[in-house]
């Protein structure tokens, strides 16, 4: 058995005697078979001395049990590391920053406390699957949607906390921004409610944000600070109606006008979720050396090439569906008005898609396409190089994902410089895929590595990985998100005025969890006693 760094197997025992004393000994997790569980399936340090694995798990039932649990740790300055559903895949999965902590695994409190449907939110413990909470609305048959990134097994609270994506609405889609309220048991131990929670007997909780004086929320998400014990969760008031549809334009340069198009009808309201941004004639080229060679380049040699091989095949340049939630009258017009907006781009076509009206019945649910865009949770996008039938020699997958502008121009030199990397190393990523509008004014340029069981190739995709940070970073563009192997690098290039935000985290760090037992590492906080000088 592992344990935590520093310890000696007698007092690792004396700790787990007094964790079992708290949550019953059926709840504390010691055994290899068990603690393997939390192993990160998608470890890019796979079998490696430096794999992050976990030295035993803790499972308490009630926010009382947390606090006891805290307690002791302080005393005993055992590190933990709380996860709700640890299905965090790609991004660490459910093992912690700092190999041999105890994982704090919350999936038993998984109560759904509330759902309000006039006022549309929900008040949910940390183990509340987006299954969970999608159940619970489909059999009360209430008017409202939940929002879920691509794989529904992960929890509502998890997925928040790491600003998690998903599909419908604005501000659904971005789960951290769609939370209100949040219940926290800091790293000193203390249990604090945030917002409106702050004013017993509150009544609006759930529904305003900011409470009274700092607004501290952001504090407790990406970071260490302290476990969330319940948080509240704005649902979507059903809509009457969806319609989508495609443009589709055939140059190089059209990925200007239509971002700008895009952009309007994004900040206007009018288009009133994320859009699905594609190239593909970047598929088209495939594995081609001389064409994906043209990739790296941006002289009007090579994009009259890359014109005059679309032309050839009559494959658009790029392509970009539009979704329009509301009455039908205006999701209608919404999509009209798209249309004519965008018809001053020469030789730009639209497809029509599908037109929905709500509620969906049992029948129609299985055959939707992308059921994460009714709100509907499945696990049918589960095999981006994960041991899946495409790519069945590969154990899953790792995430590059910085922001750019939301510009056709960021667009075009972001492709330039991740490809050149990529082709300078040689490395066959799994998606190199297209600018995601997961937040309203941004791209999210994501770039999926695999990741397999075998240590060679892991290294060169870590030194790729971090090639790609740095390089990133001169341009201006930083990470929103990271896997646990890659958040000092990240971190690290967010550095304005000699590191000041990380100070800050640190100062943050030193007055709510003093004992530095809470997540060490994450995000790139490390407490005092492991701090690098
Ligand atoms: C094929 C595939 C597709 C994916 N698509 C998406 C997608 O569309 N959108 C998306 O957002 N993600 C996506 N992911 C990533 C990931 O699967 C989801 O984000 C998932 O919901 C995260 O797991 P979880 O909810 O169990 O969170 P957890 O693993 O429970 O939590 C994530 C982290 O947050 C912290 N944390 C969790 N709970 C607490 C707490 N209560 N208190 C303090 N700290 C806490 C912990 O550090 C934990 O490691 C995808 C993954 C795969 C494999």
């Amino acid at each position: 058995m592992a344990t935590p760094p520093g310890f000696s197997d007698r007092d690792f025992q004396r700790a787990l005697t007094r964790f079992r004393s708290v949550v019953g000994a059926a709840w504390v997790f010691t055994s290899d078979e068990d603690v393997a569980l939390y192993k990160d399936a998608y470890s890019p340090l796979w079998g490696e001395k430096e794999e992050k694995v976990a030295s035993a798990a803790v499972a308490p039932e009630s926010a009382e049990q947390v606090q006891a649990i805290v307690k002791i740790a302080n005393e005993l300055r055992v590190p933990l590391y709380p996860i709700s559903t640890g299905r965090n895949l790609g991004y660490g999965g459910a093992a912690p920053a700092l190999s041999g902590s105890v994982v704090l695994d919350l999936k038993r409190m998984n109560k759904i406390l509330e759902v309000d449907e006039r006022n549309a939110y929900a008040l949910v413990e940390p183990g509340v699957s987006y299954f969970d909470l999608y159940r619970y609305v489909r059999e009360h048959e209430l008017k409202v949607w939940i929002d879920c990134p691509d794989p529904g097994w992960g929890s509502v609270i998890g997925n928040a906390l790491d600003h998690g994506v998903g599909y419908t609405m604005n501000p659904y889609r971005d789960h951290w921004d769609g939370h209100c309220g949040l219940e926290v048991v800091t790293g000193a131990g203390e249990l604090v409610r945030t917002g409106m929670g702050a004013l017993p007997g509150s009544k609006t909780w759930q529904q305003f944000k900011y409470g009274f004086g700092p607004h501290v929320d952001g504090i407790f998400s990406q970071s260490n600070f302290g476990v969330v014990t319940k948080m509240g969760v704005w649902l979507m008031p059903e809509p009457e109606a969806y319609i989508e549809g495609q443009a589709l334009v055939f140059k190089h340069d059209d990925i200007i006008p239509l971002v700008e198009h895009m952009k309007y009808l994004m900040s206007a309201g009018i288009q009133n979720c994320g859009t699905n941004l594609q190239s593909p004639i970047r598929f088209a080229v495939g594995a081609d050396p001389e064409l994906r060679k043209l990739l790296t380049r941006s002289d009007p040699e090579a994009i009259a090439r890359l014109n005059a091989f679309a032309a050839e095949r009559k494959i658009p340049f790029y392509s970009n569906w539009f979704k329009f939630y509301g009455p039908e009258e205006v999701v209608r017009a919404q999509w009209a008005y798209a249309k004519k907006r965008m018809s001053d781009i020469a030789g730009i076509q639209f497809v029509d898609g599908p037109f929905y009206k709500f509620p969906l019945t049992d029948d129609q649910i299985p055959g939707l396409r992308d059921a994460q865009d009714f709100g509907v949770p499945t696990l049918d996008t589960f095999a981006i190089g994960a041991r899946s039938n495409f790519a069945p020699a590969t154990n899953g997958h790792l995430g590059f994902s910085p922001v750019i502008p939301m510009t056709g121009e960021a667009v075009i030199e972001s492709q330039r410089v991740f490809e050149t990397i990529l082709q300078e190393y040689g490395t066959n990523v799994a998606v190199n895929v297209f600018p995601q509008s997961y937040h309203p004014r941004t791209f999210v340029i994501l770039i999926m590595f695999y990741v397999m069981h075998d240590a060679a190739i892991n290294k060169r995709t870590r030194e790729v990985f971090r090639r790609l940070v740095k390089v990133a970073a001169e341009h201006g563009w930083g990470e929103y998100r990271t896997h646990t192997a890659f958040m000092d690098d990240c971190a690290a290039a967010y550095s304005f005025n000699d590191h000041s935000l990380r100070k800050l985290h640190e100062t943050i760090k030193d007055a709510v969890d003093p004992n530095g037992i809470l997540s060490a590492g994450r995000y790139g906080i490390w407490p005092k006693h492991l701090r690098k000088a």
